[in-house]
């Protein structure tokens, strides 16, 4: 019996979405890079995740969070930002 690999799974899988947010909607920098604060990506400088879906370097939210203008509100949609997790 033939092993045949189905490449059409290789090929729909591959072709996820781009246009999806990759980048701090804060500082515009990746999430696989840190927030304009910190030096090392990872534990120290924590991805935090919105109610609304949008994530954020968590220091770049506690920032935006602080300003006046935030008014509590998420950066990107406008809504009352709260964590997945609240
Ligand atoms: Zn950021
Ligand atoms: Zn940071
Ligand atoms: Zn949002």
């Amino acid at each position: 019996m033939k092993v045949t690999i189905n490449r059409w799974n290789a090929v729909s899988t591959w072709h996820w979405d781009h246009a999806q947010e990759e980048l701090c909607g804060i500082c515009r920098v990746a999430f696989e890079g840190t927030c304009p604060t910190c030096k090392y990506p990872g534990d120290d400088c924590p991805l935090i995740i919105g109610e609304c879906k949008h994530a954020f370097h968590m220091h770049c939210l506690l920032k935006w969070l602080t300003t006046e203008s935030s008014k509590g509100l998420c950066p990107m949609c406008r809504r009352k930002f709260k964590t997945a997790t609240d």
